[in-house]
């Protein structure tokens, strides 16, 4: 029996576990609150693991320590931050700034190869993470075998700044008119539809009842809600909001973005006999950040921009240089100027200086204008950001006149 005891149907579980301590961003206190500036352009995705074993009999929900602990590699070799489920929410709040391209891990279930193999692989890599908890499955519950987590564990976890957030209290359909199994208290095991007031009190200890058992228990704020099997509809959402979640997880994955609704939020299910699901989403994420591969960051100081970093320019129609020969090989087809306000521009690249210009022809109208270049070295993307100001009033008069060679 490796399933601690769901029924046979669950071997696809869905929702999420998420590992953070709350880092609530609280903003305190002077009358003049400022928010940080989200970078609303970021993009999350979510996996959602289940147990980690090494031999794998149930590929729906199992996979290796070492192809678990391969993917956590990959994030980082990739460039692909991994932040805490509550960061998340926190920029979703806009009260927190993350990195453009991040992931979020979480564990769902409650098994105990969480806690003894993904731990480990987890702190070993840095990882913050979430675990989903249905609280008849903890061990000792009704649903609870040997395979569970014990809540001693889940306390150690918490102490170490790990987050736990709900997953129901049996880890059943919520929707009204399914069959469930309900287990009256002393009572056998019976598979029952409820209907009305009776389904509506069960649901309710679902969806309400194990997050005051797990924020009892735990002493914790509970704020997420990971759906079982990704089955809900308007009537349980309603009922979650109202009950103090912030957020609602399934299992369709998707990169999440600064949007993306709160009570839908997808995340991948990342099983033994599905390893496209894992390269998918990192992909998904590479390539709507826009590139495919990782990207390069060249200082602005190093490629003798024209106008410089923090500049201020007299002129609405400013000459824009850059040179690229410290970067090293260039290909010259690839270097691509972007200008803030006027998007991709003609700009004209000199190989033999390595210097990428463009003449702007059409005045600047703010007050900032942020460039950015890019190109390829190497079969590598790099990119240079700079920002010069332009000072108000200024015309076209006092514009160079020279027009970059091509
Ligand atoms: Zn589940």
């Amino acid at each position: 029996m490796c399933k601690k005891q769901e029924s046979a149907s669950s071997s696809k579980q869905t929702s999420a576990s998420s590992p953070t301590p709350v880092a609530t961003p609280v903003a305190v206190a002077t009358p003049k609150i400022t928010k940080p500036v989200v970078d609303q352009t970021a993009q999350v995705i979510i996996f959602c693991y289940h147990r980690l074993v090494d031999k794998i009999r149930y590929p729906g929900t199992e996979i290796t320590p070492a192809a678990f602990e391969a993917q956590m590699k990959e994030l980082k070799d990739r460039g692909i931050t991994v932040i805490s489920l509550q960061d998340l929410l926190a920029w979703k709040r806009g009260e927190k700034n993350i990195p453009a391209r991040s992931a979020v891990i979480t564990f769902d279930d409650g098994w105990k190869s969480q806690y003894e193999v993904a731990w480990p692989i987890m702190k070993k890599y840095g990882y913050p993470f979430t675990m989903f908890i249905y609280t008849e499955g903890v061990r000792g519950g009704t649903l609870g075998g040997g395979e569970a987590i014990t809540w001693e564990q889940l306390a150690d976890l918490r102490d170490n700044g790990v987050d736990i957030q709900d997953h129901t209290a049996t880890h059943q359909d919520l929707r009204e008119g399914h069959t469930i199994t309900v287990a009256p208290p002393g009572g056998k095991r019976t598979r029952t539809k409820l209907t009305g007031q009776q389904y509506e009190d069960w649901m309710r200890n679902e969806v309400v009842g194990s997050k005051d058992l797990l924020e009892q228990r735990l002493g914790i704020k509970v704020n997420s809600f990971a759906v079982p099997f990704g089955n809900y509809n308007d009537h349980v959402k309603e009922i979650a909001r109202n009950s103090g979640y912030e957020a609602m997880f399934t299992v369709y994955g998707q990169p999440i973005t600064f949007t993306s609704p709160m009570d839908s939020i997808g995340r991948y299910a990342i099983e033994a006999n599905k390893p496209k699901v894992f390269d998918d989403a990192v992909k998904m994420i590479a390539t709507s950040s826009g590139g495919g591969a990782a990207v390069a960051e060249v200082g602005a100081k190093d490629l003798s921009t024209q106008p410089a970093d923090g500049e201020t320019v007299r002129t609405a129609l400013p000459l824009i240089k850059a040179n690229l020969s410290g970067v090293g090989q260039i290909d010259p087809g690839s270097v691509q100027m972007r200008v803030s306000g006027l998007g991709v521009v003609p700009a004209s690249f000199d190989p033999k200086t390595g210097t990428v210009s463009y003449q702007v022809t059409q005045k600047l109208h703010d007050k900032s204008c942020s460039v950015i270049v890019s190109a390829k070295s190497q079969g590598k993307k790099v990119e240079a950001h700079w920002t010069f100001g332009v000072e108000q009033g200024a015309t076209a008069g006092t514009s160079p006149v020279a027009t970059p060679k091509k």
